[in-house]
């Protein structure tokens, strides 16, 4: 039985990476995400089911379109896996239950704004309203946080944020933070609860401090170069939701 669940949870994931996909490089194009059906976007043949398989039809071709051989990018695959493999990780640590729709709901939004934000450098206003709102629904449905601290997170995330941008403009004299990461940030308060925001902020500025540090160690960047910082937030949520309520237990006990 379990392995049954896990198996559907797993296929699912894969579905929803695939829909991901057209919703990454229509979204920030402006175009519908329902229609037209997906075209090869070189030869502009419309595909067949047998095309948009995840995964299986990326290998199955070679990686190559069926209909005029040009190269298809890996990258597709890769958010098809990635989303199966979160949804299968939020299925064997909260089960089915509430916590388990209203995070794989979450880390849908976070795929999809990291993926545009690497591309475009942006995070669609659309999306995070399209998470705030799921985020509305699920809170008095019981399946989510209670409203005061959906409503304390919000302001927990969009506040510190808005504060290191200000901030940061005012000393630094340049932008230290887009207006998308701090609405982006504000959506994932309503979803997570202050305390799990708390975290989710620290981790992302480390995580942004270890691999922006890295990248001008290797010389991919240079001091003062804008690296997308959507990508830090997701990984800093993606963990303070799968192991916040350890760490922040960890610390207490050690600390306080
Ligand atoms: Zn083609």
């Amino acid at each position: 039985m379990e392995f049954v669940l896990i198996a559907l949870v797993s296929i699912a994931g894969l579905l929803m990476g695939s829909f991901f996909n057209v919703c990454i490089y229509r979204v920030p194009r402006d175009q519908s995400i329902v229609k037209p059906a997906s075209r090869c976007t070189s030869c502009g043949t419309r595909l067949a089911w047998r095309d948009l398989m995840p995964v299986i039809s990326w290998v199955s071709l070679g990686g190559k379109c069926r209909y005029c051989k040009s190269p298809i990018s890996y990258r597709y695959t890769l958010v098809e896996l990635l989303t199966g493999l979160i949804f299968v990780v939020l299925y064997l640590k909260f089960g089915i239950s509430g916590s388990f729709l209203t995070y794989a709901i979450l880390c849908s939004i976070l795929i999809i704004a990291t993926l545009i934000d690497l591309d475009f450098q942006i995070i669609p206003d659309g999306l995070v309203l399209t998470g705030a709102i799921f985020a509305l629904l699920l809170i008095p449905a019981g399946l989510s946080v209670h409203w005061k601290d959906a409503l304390l997170g919000m302001l927990a995330g969009g506040g510190t944020f808005l504060l290191i941008a200000l901030l940061s403009s005012w000393i630094l004299k340049k932008e230290g933070m887009g207006g998308g990461d701090i609405k982006l940030m504000g959506m994932i308060g309503l979803f997570i609860g202050w305390k799990l925001t708390a975290l989710s902020i620290l981790l992302s500025i480390y995580a942004g401090g270890i691999i922006g540090g890295l990248l001008m160690l290797l010389r991919k960047k240079k001091r003062g170069d804008a690296i997308p910082y959507g990508p830090f937030i997701a990984a800093g949520t993606v963990i303070a939701i799968l192991y916040g309520n350890d760490l922040i237990q960890w610390y207490i006990l050690t600390f306080l």
